[in-house]
């Protein structure tokens, strides 16, 4: 592993910030029922959607800043139609990032290479199910061979070690639980299991329907000897080598065991908006100062720069999902970009 640079996005919690997801657009080719509705329409305006020249000057200033990791997500990044211009872009910038990009792997037949070509280093497919039938019901979309397809072209062009994420759901698809990881091990994938949080656009989660970590890993080990990989830094998934390894399996307790204590990472949204949490409140606006005439290219520099410290600076220590308190975000996963 290279050497850490010095990250200056260092919050009140002594927490050094060096992982940046990127939204590049809200929309989607799928209506995931955990993500939106089937008749979604609350889309954000077009012109409001940051262009390649802005998003590429944020993360420039980003990495200057110490940001490593630049991961794209949505909403769906593939159907950006400049998503690869995108990725090429960002390994040319002079502290070039590591790039990943989480996407349903609809168009990933199509895209793996280019995007590989592009210096894309690997790809997080999300797939929920094995059976053709029941992703059409998950997804409202009969396209469960173009994720296939996807996620075989993305190993062929090297997009590897490939990640799946799948969210189980209750009564739903948690029967797949040990399905998935005994075809994930057979076919090289590593499986990661997310827990279902309160980021739906139509706010039906409710946490006693959540299928909690400890759940997922006493359903998986009575039928795989599961012995867990010490110390994950800020990585959000707790890892168990399967059967003696090599493949392992990731289990990520966002809701039962939050690891903000270790987050290092900040969000922009498809329009613009800094985030500190996946769960904030409240958002930092970058998109006014990319757009203001007013000012010159030095000063449009120094002001994103100042809003990424700010908005560091306001983080919370947690997303506070476990307080009585809490109020899901006013905007669903797919605007925030997971
Ligand atoms: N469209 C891409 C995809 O599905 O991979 C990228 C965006 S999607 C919002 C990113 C991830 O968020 C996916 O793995 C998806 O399963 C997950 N996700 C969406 N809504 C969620 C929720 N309410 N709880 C947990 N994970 C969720
Ligand atoms: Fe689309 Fe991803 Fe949301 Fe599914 S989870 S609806 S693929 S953005």
């Amino acid at each position: 592993m290279g050497e850490l640079r010095m990250s200056m996005l260092v919050d009140t919690f002594n927490r050094a910030h060096r992982d940046l997801r990127v939204s590049i657009t809200d929309r989607c080719n799928l209506r995931c029922t955990y993500c939106m509705p089937p008749d979604f329409s609350d889309w954000l305006p077009g012109d409001h959607l940051l262009s390649v020249d802005e998003l590429l000057l944020v993360i420039e200033v980003a990495t200057e800043q110490g940001i490593e990791n630049i991961r794209l997500t949505g909403g769906e990044p593939l159907v950006r139609p400049d998503v690869v211009e995108i990725v090429r872009r960002v390994k040319a910038l002079p502290l070039a990032p590591k790039v990943s990009l989480t996407t349903n792997a609809l168009r990933l037949t199509e895209l793996a290479q280019p995007l590989a070509d592009a210096g894309l280093e690997r790809v997080n497919v999300s797939l929920d199910t094995l059976d053709r039938e029941r992703f059409k019901t998950l997804t409202f979309r009969d396209r469960f061979n173009d994720v296939i397809a996807g996620i075989e072209a993305a190993q062929r062009a090297g997009l590897t070690p490939l990640k799946v994420n799948a969210v189980l759901m209750r009564g739903i698809n948690d029967d797949e639980a040990i399905p998935l990881l005994r075809h994930s091990v057979a076919n090289g994938w590593n499986l990661r299991f997310i827990e279902q949080m309160p980021l739906d656009a139509q706010g039906s989660w409710e946490r006693a329907e959540m299928i909690s970590a400890a759940e997922i890993l006493e359903l998986l080990s009575t039928e795989f000897d599961l012995v867990a990989v010490p110390t994950r830094g800020s990585a959000p998934a707790e890892e168990y080598t399967v059967d003696g390894g090599p493949m392992t399996v990731g289990i990520i307790a966002s809701v039962s065991k939050p690891f903000c204590a270790a987050c290092d990472r900040l969000r922009l949204t498809a329009d613009g908006q800094i985030r500190n949490c996946l769960f904030a409140r409240d958002e930092t606006d970058v998109r006014a100062t990319l757009r203001d005439p007013s000012i010159t290219e030095a000063e449009r520099r120094d002001r994103i720069a100042r809003l990424f410290t700010a908005s560091v600076m306001a983080k919370l220590p947690g997303h506070g999902i476990n307080d009585p308190s809490f109020i899901q975000p006013d905007r669903p996963m797919s605007a925030i970009g997971g």
